[in-house]
Protein backbone atom coordinates (compact mmCIF):
# COMPACT_ATOMS: atom_id res chain seq x y z
CA UNK A 1 0.00 0.00 0.00
CA UNK A 2 0.97 3.61 -0.66
CA UNK A 3 2.78 5.21 2.16
CA UNK A 4 1.65 9.36 2.62
CA UNK A 5 3.59 12.11 3.43
CA UNK A 6 2.13 14.15 6.26
CA UNK A 7 3.77 18.34 6.25
CA UNK A 8 3.91 19.83 9.54
CA UNK A 9 3.32 18.73 12.96
CA UNK A 10 0.88 21.04 14.51
CA UNK A 11 -2.63 20.74 15.57
CA UNK A 12 -3.84 19.62 11.86
CA UNK A 13 -0.77 17.48 10.83
CA UNK A 14 -0.22 15.87 14.02
CA UNK A 15 -4.37 14.66 13.79
CA UNK A 16 -4.04 14.02 9.96
CA UNK A 17 -0.50 11.93 10.80
CA UNK A 18 -2.94 9.86 13.99
CA UNK A 19 -5.87 9.51 11.85
CA UNK A 20 -4.38 8.24 8.50
CA UNK A 21 -2.10 5.99 10.75
CA UNK A 22 -4.63 4.44 12.45
CA UNK A 23 -6.45 3.71 9.68
CA UNK A 24 -3.68 1.50 8.59
CA UNK A 25 -1.63 3.46 6.24
CA UNK A 26 2.17 4.39 6.93
CA UNK A 27 3.12 7.44 7.55
CA UNK A 28 6.01 10.03 7.08
CA UNK A 29 5.34 12.96 9.29
CA UNK A 30 8.09 15.92 8.84
CA UNK A 31 8.39 18.73 11.03
CA UNK A 32 10.84 21.53 10.80
CA UNK A 33 11.49 22.25 14.53
CA UNK A 34 13.87 22.06 16.26
CA UNK A 35 15.94 22.08 13.47
CA UNK A 36 13.98 25.75 12.32
CA UNK A 37 11.19 27.51 14.13
CA UNK A 38 8.62 29.85 13.49
CA UNK A 39 7.98 33.33 15.44
CA UNK A 40 4.93 31.65 17.41
CA UNK A 41 6.58 28.41 18.81
CA UNK A 42 8.48 28.17 21.76
CA UNK A 43 9.31 24.45 21.83
CA UNK A 44 10.06 21.58 20.11
CA UNK A 45 6.44 19.36 20.53
CA UNK A 46 4.41 19.05 18.21
CA UNK A 47 0.70 20.27 18.71
CA UNK A 48 2.10 23.16 20.18
CA UNK A 49 -0.33 25.80 21.17
CA UNK A 50 1.31 29.44 20.45
CA UNK A 51 -1.33 31.06 21.80
CA UNK A 52 -3.94 30.53 25.02
CA UNK A 53 -3.99 27.42 26.92
CA UNK A 54 -7.88 27.38 26.05
CA UNK A 55 -9.28 24.86 23.24
CA UNK A 56 -12.65 26.87 24.10
CA UNK A 57 -16.22 25.99 24.94
CA UNK A 58 -16.83 22.77 25.79
CA UNK A 59 -20.54 22.01 26.05
CA UNK A 60 -23.18 21.18 23.31
CA UNK A 61 -25.16 24.14 23.14
CA UNK A 62 -21.86 25.77 21.67
CA UNK A 63 -20.67 24.89 18.12
CA UNK A 64 -16.85 24.31 18.71
CA UNK A 65 -18.06 21.73 22.10
CA UNK A 66 -20.24 20.06 19.42
CA UNK A 67 -17.38 20.05 17.36
CA UNK A 68 -14.87 18.48 19.58
CA UNK A 69 -17.70 15.77 20.84
CA UNK A 70 -17.41 14.82 16.77
CA UNK A 71 -13.77 14.57 17.05
CA UNK A 72 -13.77 12.64 20.55
CA UNK A 73 -16.12 10.12 18.39
CA UNK A 74 -14.06 9.87 15.48
CA UNK A 75 -11.05 9.09 17.52
CA UNK A 76 -9.08 12.36 17.56
CA UNK A 77 -5.53 12.31 18.90
CA UNK A 78 -5.26 16.15 20.01
CA UNK A 79 -9.05 16.02 21.40
CA UNK A 80 -8.44 13.05 23.90
CA UNK A 81 -5.31 14.28 24.53
CA UNK A 82 -6.73 17.81 25.66
CA UNK A 83 -9.49 15.50 27.88
CA UNK A 84 -6.60 13.59 29.28
CA UNK A 85 -4.58 17.16 30.10
CA UNK A 86 -7.44 19.53 31.07
CA UNK A 87 -7.07 22.38 33.92
CA UNK A 88 -10.24 23.65 35.62
CA UNK A 89 -11.86 26.59 32.76
CA UNK A 90 -15.88 26.23 33.68
CA UNK A 91 -17.48 25.82 30.35
CA UNK A 92 -14.23 25.49 28.38
CA UNK A 93 -11.83 22.74 27.43
CA UNK A 94 -8.42 24.29 28.79
CA UNK A 95 -5.33 22.35 28.98
CA UNK A 96 -2.20 22.79 30.75
CA UNK A 97 -0.06 22.94 27.50
CA UNK A 98 3.10 21.71 27.79
CA UNK A 99 1.27 18.24 29.13
CA UNK A 100 -0.95 18.58 26.27
CA UNK A 101 1.75 18.88 23.71
CA UNK A 102 4.11 16.35 25.11
CA UNK A 103 1.11 13.90 24.98
CA UNK A 104 -0.07 14.58 21.57
CA UNK A 105 3.49 14.17 20.72
CA UNK A 106 4.15 10.84 22.31
CA UNK A 107 1.57 9.42 21.03
CA UNK A 108 1.57 10.15 17.65
CA UNK A 109 5.79 9.87 17.41
CA UNK A 110 5.17 6.22 19.07
CA UNK A 111 2.45 4.64 16.94
CA UNK A 112 3.86 1.90 14.85
CA UNK A 113 2.62 3.02 11.48
CA UNK A 114 4.17 7.05 11.68
CA UNK A 115 7.56 7.92 11.31
CA UNK A 116 8.88 11.28 12.33
CA UNK A 117 11.88 13.26 10.03
CA UNK A 118 12.60 16.22 11.50
CA UNK A 119 13.55 18.08 8.14
CA UNK A 120 11.93 21.61 6.41
CA UNK A 121 10.20 20.24 3.06
CA UNK A 122 10.49 23.54 0.92
CA UNK A 123 8.79 21.61 -2.23
CA UNK A 124 5.12 20.21 -2.70
CA UNK A 125 6.26 16.20 -2.22
CA UNK A 126 5.00 13.96 -5.03
CA UNK A 127 2.69 11.19 -4.29
CA UNK A 128 -0.16 10.89 -1.33
CA UNK A 129 0.57 14.45 0.86
CA UNK A 130 -1.34 16.37 3.00
CA UNK A 131 0.10 20.27 3.76
CA UNK A 132 -0.21 21.29 7.33
CA UNK A 133 2.36 23.72 7.95
CA UNK A 134 -0.09 26.33 9.44
CA UNK A 135 -0.46 30.36 9.23
CA UNK A 136 3.37 30.58 9.68
CA UNK A 137 4.58 28.12 6.89
CA UNK A 138 8.32 28.83 6.80
CA UNK A 139 9.37 30.79 3.47
CA UNK A 140 10.37 28.53 0.66
CA UNK A 141 7.47 26.10 1.15
CA UNK A 142 5.42 29.35 1.11
CA UNK A 143 6.78 30.45 -2.60
CA UNK A 144 6.40 26.82 -3.51
CA UNK A 145 2.66 26.97 -2.83
CA UNK A 146 1.78 30.04 -3.95
CA UNK A 147 3.54 28.70 -7.35
CA UNK A 148 1.36 25.62 -7.28
CA UNK A 149 -2.05 27.69 -6.55
CA UNK A 150 -1.45 30.88 -8.78
CA UNK A 151 -0.88 34.20 -7.34
CA UNK A 152 -3.96 34.80 -5.59
CA UNK A 153 -3.66 31.66 -3.83
CA UNK A 154 -1.84 32.30 -0.77
CA UNK A 155 -2.39 35.53 1.60
CA UNK A 156 -0.07 36.43 3.82
CA UNK A 157 -2.27 38.64 5.89
CA UNK A 158 -5.21 38.71 8.00
CA UNK A 159 -7.43 41.69 8.05
CA UNK A 160 -10.93 40.41 8.95
CA UNK A 161 -13.81 42.07 10.46
CA UNK A 162 -16.04 41.15 12.94
CA UNK A 163 -19.01 38.85 11.44
CA UNK A 164 -22.29 38.38 12.98
CA UNK A 165 -25.07 36.28 13.59
CA UNK A 166 -28.15 37.82 11.70
CA UNK A 167 -30.21 36.38 14.06
CA UNK A 168 -29.18 38.87 16.75
CA UNK A 169 -29.60 42.06 14.44
CA UNK A 170 -32.56 44.46 15.44
CA UNK A 171 -34.23 44.21 11.41
CA UNK A 172 -36.48 46.96 12.78
CA UNK A 173 -33.66 49.80 12.70
CA UNK A 174 -31.49 48.85 10.06
CA UNK A 175 -32.54 48.48 6.14
CA UNK A 176 -31.74 46.27 2.70
CA UNK A 177 -30.56 48.27 0.32
CA UNK A 178 -27.40 48.57 -1.95
CA UNK A 179 -25.62 52.09 -3.04
CA UNK A 180 -27.72 53.61 -5.51
CA UNK A 181 -29.91 50.67 -5.38
CA UNK A 182 -27.57 48.98 -7.95
CA UNK A 183 -28.02 45.34 -8.20
CA UNK A 184 -29.70 43.11 -5.95
CA UNK A 185 -30.49 44.94 -2.60
CA UNK A 186 -27.88 43.01 -0.72
CA UNK A 187 -26.84 45.17 2.14
CA UNK A 188 -28.26 45.37 5.98
CA UNK A 189 -27.31 49.30 6.37
CA UNK A 190 -27.07 50.66 9.79
CA UNK A 191 -28.33 54.21 10.11
CA UNK A 192 -26.65 56.96 12.16
CA UNK A 193 -27.28 60.54 13.37
CA UNK A 194 -24.89 62.99 13.84
CA UNK A 195 -24.84 62.73 17.59
CA UNK A 196 -24.21 58.75 17.30
CA UNK A 197 -21.60 59.10 15.53
CA UNK A 198 -19.77 61.42 16.99
CA UNK A 199 -20.06 59.49 19.97
CA UNK A 200 -19.48 56.23 18.41
CA UNK A 201 -15.92 57.95 16.76
CA UNK A 202 -14.93 58.68 19.98
CA UNK A 203 -15.61 55.35 21.35
CA UNK A 204 -13.67 53.80 18.74
CA UNK A 205 -10.08 56.04 19.26
CA UNK A 206 -10.17 55.37 22.93
CA UNK A 207 -11.16 51.81 22.64
CA UNK A 208 -7.96 49.14 24.05
CA UNK A 209 -6.37 47.45 21.01
CA UNK A 210 -4.44 44.10 21.19
CA UNK A 211 -0.53 44.59 21.38
CA UNK A 212 1.03 43.03 18.33
CA UNK A 213 3.74 40.52 18.45
CA UNK A 214 7.01 41.74 17.07
CA UNK A 215 6.96 39.87 13.46
CA UNK A 216 3.19 41.39 12.93
CA UNK A 217 4.38 45.18 12.74
CA UNK A 218 6.65 45.54 9.66
CA UNK A 219 3.58 45.21 7.24
CA UNK A 220 0.91 45.49 9.22
CA UNK A 221 -1.11 48.51 7.68
CA UNK A 222 0.18 47.65 4.21
CA UNK A 223 -3.13 46.16 2.59
CA UNK A 224 -6.35 47.85 4.36
CA UNK A 225 -6.41 50.00 7.52
CA UNK A 226 -8.17 49.08 10.53
CA UNK A 227 -10.98 51.18 11.55
CA UNK A 228 -9.88 52.47 14.63
CA UNK A 229 -6.76 53.85 12.94
CA UNK A 230 -8.73 54.93 10.23
CA UNK A 231 -11.16 57.20 12.97
CA UNK A 232 -8.24 58.96 14.46
CA UNK A 233 -7.04 60.30 10.97
CA UNK A 234 -9.83 63.44 11.19
CA UNK A 235 -13.72 63.39 12.63
CA UNK A 236 -15.08 62.44 9.49
CA UNK A 237 -12.42 60.08 7.40
CA UNK A 238 -14.71 57.21 8.07
CA UNK A 239 -17.52 59.49 6.68
CA UNK A 240 -15.66 59.41 3.56
CA UNK A 241 -15.09 55.83 4.23
CA UNK A 242 -16.70 52.48 5.03
CA UNK A 243 -19.48 54.89 6.60
CA UNK A 244 -20.05 56.94 3.87
CA UNK A 245 -23.77 57.36 3.55
CA UNK A 246 -24.07 58.71 -0.11
CA UNK A 247 -26.83 56.39 -2.04
CA UNK A 248 -28.21 54.77 1.05
CA UNK A 249 -30.97 56.69 1.19
CA UNK A 250 -33.25 54.98 4.48
CA UNK A 251 -36.58 54.02 2.22
CA UNK A 252 -38.62 54.67 5.68
CA UNK A 253 -37.68 58.63 5.95
CA UNK A 254 -36.34 59.04 2.07
CA UNK A 255 -33.69 61.00 3.81
CA UNK A 256 -30.14 60.34 3.48
CA UNK A 257 -28.68 59.71 7.45
CA UNK A 258 -25.37 61.13 8.64
CA UNK A 259 -23.81 58.28 8.19
CA UNK A 260 -24.11 54.31 7.30
CA UNK A 261 -22.78 51.18 8.50
CA UNK A 262 -23.06 48.37 5.82
CA UNK A 263 -23.18 44.76 6.52
CA UNK A 264 -22.63 42.26 4.13
CA UNK A 265 -24.23 38.88 3.71
CA UNK A 266 -20.93 36.45 4.59
CA UNK A 267 -22.31 33.06 3.74
CA UNK A 268 -24.96 31.55 1.40
CA UNK A 269 -27.21 30.58 3.69
CA UNK A 270 -27.21 34.41 4.78
CA UNK A 271 -27.14 33.80 8.53
CA UNK A 272 -24.12 35.28 9.24
CA UNK A 273 -23.25 38.97 8.44
CA UNK A 274 -19.97 41.09 8.09
CA UNK A 275 -19.08 44.95 8.97
CA UNK A 276 -17.83 46.13 5.69
CA UNK A 277 -14.78 47.80 6.48
CA UNK A 278 -13.91 47.18 9.38
CA UNK A 279 -11.20 45.00 9.91
CA UNK A 280 -9.84 46.01 13.50
CA UNK A 281 -7.19 45.23 15.33
CA UNK A 282 -9.12 45.92 19.07
CA UNK A 283 -9.60 43.71 21.59
CA UNK A 284 -11.89 41.81 21.64
CA UNK A 285 -14.45 42.48 24.17
CA UNK A 286 -13.83 46.34 23.49
CA UNK A 287 -14.61 45.15 19.86
CA UNK A 288 -18.34 43.84 21.62
CA UNK A 289 -18.73 46.71 23.66
CA UNK A 290 -18.12 49.39 20.47
CA UNK A 291 -19.89 47.88 17.69
CA UNK A 292 -22.94 47.46 20.02
CA UNK A 293 -23.33 51.18 19.92
CA UNK A 294 -24.25 50.73 16.14
CA UNK A 295 -28.10 50.74 15.68
CA UNK A 296 -29.23 47.42 15.15
CA UNK A 297 -26.60 45.73 16.75
CA UNK A 298 -27.13 46.39 20.43
CA UNK A 299 -27.40 43.04 21.00
CA UNK A 300 -25.32 41.77 18.03
CA UNK A 301 -23.34 38.26 18.49
CA UNK A 302 -20.41 38.28 16.79
CA UNK A 303 -19.76 34.53 15.42
CA UNK A 304 -15.97 35.82 14.93
CA UNK A 305 -14.14 39.55 16.15
CA UNK A 306 -12.39 41.33 13.78
CA UNK A 307 -8.21 40.34 13.64
CA UNK A 308 -5.04 41.51 12.08
CA UNK A 309 -2.00 39.45 12.49
CA UNK A 310 0.06 37.41 10.32
CA UNK A 311 -1.30 34.67 8.75
CA UNK A 312 -1.05 32.67 5.50
CA UNK A 313 -4.21 31.04 4.19
CA UNK A 314 -5.06 30.05 1.08
CA UNK A 315 -8.26 30.92 -1.24
CA UNK A 316 -10.39 27.48 -0.30
CA UNK A 317 -13.25 28.59 -2.22
CA UNK A 318 -10.95 28.71 -5.42
CA UNK A 319 -9.25 26.10 -4.69
CA UNK A 320 -10.03 23.24 -2.58
CA UNK A 321 -12.38 20.15 -2.98
CA UNK A 322 -14.70 19.74 0.38
CA UNK A 323 -12.72 16.65 0.96
CA UNK A 324 -9.82 19.21 1.51
CA UNK A 325 -8.06 17.96 -1.25
CA UNK A 326 -6.31 20.45 -4.38
CA UNK A 327 -8.83 21.09 -7.28
CA UNK A 328 -5.69 20.71 -9.64
CA UNK A 329 -4.14 17.44 -8.04
CA UNK A 330 -6.32 14.85 -5.91
CA UNK A 331 -3.59 13.04 -4.05
CA UNK A 332 -2.70 16.75 -2.59
CA UNK A 333 -4.09 17.51 0.68
CA UNK A 334 -4.38 21.01 2.96
CA UNK A 335 -5.45 20.88 5.67
CA UNK A 336 -5.08 23.76 9.12
CA UNK A 337 -5.48 27.16 9.54
CA UNK A 338 -3.96 27.40 6.29
CA UNK A 339 -7.22 26.31 4.83
CA UNK A 340 -8.87 29.12 6.03
CA UNK A 341 -10.23 27.40 9.17
CA UNK A 342 -9.98 29.24 12.35
CA UNK A 343 -8.75 28.41 15.70
CA UNK A 344 -7.26 24.98 17.13
CA UNK A 345 -9.84 22.91 17.22
CA UNK A 346 -11.02 24.16 13.76
CA UNK A 347 -7.55 23.15 12.51
CA UNK A 348 -6.94 19.64 13.78
CA UNK A 349 -11.11 18.95 12.84
CA UNK A 350 -9.43 19.76 8.88
CA UNK A 351 -6.59 17.78 10.01
CA UNK A 352 -8.77 15.09 11.07
CA UNK A 353 -11.24 14.74 7.59
CA UNK A 354 -7.71 15.13 5.54
CA UNK A 355 -6.05 12.04 7.36
CA UNK A 356 -9.13 9.83 6.88
CA UNK A 357 -9.27 11.20 3.06
CA UNK A 358 -5.57 10.53 2.72
CA UNK A 359 -5.48 6.81 3.93
CA UNK A 360 -8.51 6.16 1.84
CA UNK A 361 -7.08 6.90 -1.31
CA UNK A 362 -3.83 5.56 -0.23
CA UNK A 363 -6.26 2.33 0.24
CA UNK A 364 -7.90 2.81 -3.11
CA UNK A 365 -11.09 3.85 -1.55
CA UNK A 366 -13.38 7.00 -2.51
CA UNK A 367 -12.71 10.27 -0.29
CA UNK A 368 -15.76 10.77 2.26
CA UNK A 369 -17.45 14.09 2.71
CA UNK A 370 -18.89 15.02 6.08
CA UNK A 371 -22.71 16.01 5.99
CA UNK A 372 -23.27 19.85 5.74
CA UNK A 373 -25.15 19.25 9.15
CA UNK A 374 -21.94 18.16 11.17
CA UNK A 375 -20.21 20.69 12.49
CA UNK A 376 -16.82 19.39 11.20
CA UNK A 377 -18.69 19.04 7.56
CA UNK A 378 -20.20 22.13 7.82
CA UNK A 379 -16.23 23.64 7.93
CA UNK A 380 -15.36 22.13 4.91
CA UNK A 381 -18.43 23.51 3.53
CA UNK A 382 -17.96 27.04 4.77
CA UNK A 383 -14.52 26.76 3.00
CA UNK A 384 -15.19 25.26 -0.43
CA UNK A 385 -18.18 27.42 -0.82
CA UNK A 386 -17.84 30.98 0.23
CA UNK A 387 -17.43 33.48 -1.62
CA UNK A 388 -13.31 33.82 -2.91
CA UNK A 389 -13.08 37.37 -3.21
CA UNK A 390 -13.62 38.18 0.21
CA UNK A 391 -12.56 35.10 1.89
CA UNK A 392 -11.64 35.20 5.62
CA UNK A 393 -10.84 32.59 7.84
CA UNK A 394 -13.66 31.48 10.03
CA UNK A 395 -14.26 29.74 13.35
CA UNK A 396 -16.88 26.75 13.81
CA UNK A 397 -20.22 28.38 14.26
CA UNK A 398 -23.93 27.46 14.76
CA UNK A 399 -24.32 30.44 11.57
CA UNK A 400 -22.75 27.78 9.55
CA UNK A 401 -25.54 24.67 9.98
CA UNK A 402 -28.00 24.21 7.62
CA UNK A 403 -31.16 25.80 9.14
CA UNK A 404 -33.52 23.32 11.56
CA UNK A 405 -36.88 22.15 9.35
CA UNK A 406 -38.69 23.62 12.50
CA UNK A 407 -38.44 27.76 14.27
CA UNK A 408 -37.34 27.00 17.13
CA UNK A 409 -37.39 30.46 18.65
CA UNK A 410 -35.52 30.26 22.32
CA UNK A 411 -31.51 30.17 21.53
CA UNK A 412 -30.64 27.12 23.71
CA UNK A 413 -32.70 24.98 22.32
CA UNK A 414 -32.43 25.45 19.34
CA UNK A 415 -28.80 25.02 19.96
CA UNK A 416 -29.53 21.81 21.27
CA UNK A 417 -31.63 21.08 18.69
CA UNK A 418 -28.43 21.64 16.09
CA UNK A 419 -26.14 19.92 18.32
CA UNK A 420 -28.25 16.62 18.21
CA UNK A 421 -29.20 16.66 14.67
CA UNK A 422 -25.58 17.19 14.12
CA UNK A 423 -24.36 13.97 16.17
CA UNK A 424 -26.92 11.80 14.91
CA UNK A 425 -25.63 12.44 11.05
CA UNK A 426 -22.06 11.80 12.45
CA UNK A 427 -22.68 8.77 13.77
CA UNK A 428 -24.35 7.95 10.17
CA UNK A 429 -21.29 8.83 8.30
CA UNK A 430 -19.16 7.23 10.64
CA UNK A 431 -20.13 4.05 9.23
CA UNK A 432 -18.65 5.37 5.96
CA UNK A 433 -15.31 6.38 7.50
CA UNK A 434 -15.11 2.91 8.95
CA UNK A 435 -15.74 1.22 5.41
P1 LIG B 1 0.54 24.91 13.40
O1 LIG B 1 -0.01 24.42 14.68
O2 LIG B 1 1.29 26.20 13.38
O3 LIG B 1 1.45 23.75 12.80
C1 LIG B 1 2.23 23.91 11.66
C2 LIG B 1 3.51 23.11 11.85
O4 LIG B 1 4.21 23.07 10.60
C3 LIG B 1 4.45 23.73 12.86
O5 LIG B 1 4.82 22.74 13.78
C4 LIG B 1 5.61 24.24 12.02
O6 LIG B 1 6.85 24.15 12.71
C5 LIG B 1 5.59 23.28 10.84
N1 LIG B 1 6.15 23.80 9.59
C6 LIG B 1 5.99 25.03 9.02
N2 LIG B 1 6.62 25.09 7.83
C7 LIG B 1 7.20 23.86 7.63
C8 LIG B 1 7.96 23.29 6.57
N3 LIG B 1 8.26 23.99 5.48
N4 LIG B 1 8.39 22.01 6.68
C9 LIG B 1 8.09 21.28 7.80
N5 LIG B 1 7.38 21.76 8.84
C10 LIG B 1 6.91 23.04 8.75
N6 LIG B 1 -5.99 29.80 17.56
C11 LIG B 1 -6.71 29.60 18.67
O7 LIG B 1 -7.66 28.80 18.67
N7 LIG B 1 -6.43 30.27 19.82
C12 LIG B 1 -5.39 31.14 19.90
O8 LIG B 1 -5.14 31.73 20.95
C13 LIG B 1 -4.59 31.37 18.73
N8 LIG B 1 -3.54 32.24 18.78
C14 LIG B 1 -2.75 32.38 17.68
C15 LIG B 1 -1.62 33.23 17.77
C16 LIG B 1 -0.78 33.37 16.67
C17 LIG B 1 0.42 34.27 16.78
C18 LIG B 1 -1.07 32.68 15.46
C19 LIG B 1 -0.16 32.82 14.28
C20 LIG B 1 -2.19 31.86 15.38
C21 LIG B 1 -3.05 31.70 16.47
N9 LIG B 1 -4.19 30.88 16.42
C22 LIG B 1 -4.93 30.66 17.55
C23 LIG B 1 -4.65 30.30 15.14
C24 LIG B 1 -4.43 28.78 14.93
O9 LIG B 1 -5.37 28.07 15.65
C25 LIG B 1 -3.06 28.28 15.29
O10 LIG B 1 -2.15 28.95 14.48
C26 LIG B 1 -2.93 26.75 15.10
O11 LIG B 1 -1.70 26.36 15.63
C27 LIG B 1 -3.04 26.33 13.65
O12 LIG B 1 -2.82 24.94 13.52
P2 LIG B 1 -2.06 24.36 12.26
O13 LIG B 1 -1.90 22.90 12.46
O14 LIG B 1 -2.71 24.83 11.03
O15 LIG B 1 -0.61 25.06 12.30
Amino acid sequence: MKKINVIGAGLAGSEAAWQAAEAGVAVNLYEMRPKKTTEAHHTNNFAELVCTNSLRGNNLTNAVGVLKEEMRRLNSVIISSADQTAVPAGGALAVDRDDFSELVTKRVKEHPLVTVIEEEITEIPEGITVIATGPLTSEPLSKAIQAFNGSEGFYFYDAAAPIIDKSTIDMDKVYLKSRYDKGEAAYLNCPMNEEEFYAFREALVNAEVAPLKEFEKEKFFEGCMPIEVMASRGPKTMLFGPMKPVGLEDPKTGKRPYAVIQLRQDNAAASLYNIVGFQTHLKWGEQKRVFRMIPGLEQAEFVRYGVMHRNSFMNSPELLQQTYQSRKRDDLFFAGQMTGVEGYVESAASGLVAGINAAKLAKGEEPIIFPQETTIGSMAYYITHAEGKHFQPMNANFGLLPELPERIKDKKSRYEALANRALTALEAAKETVAN
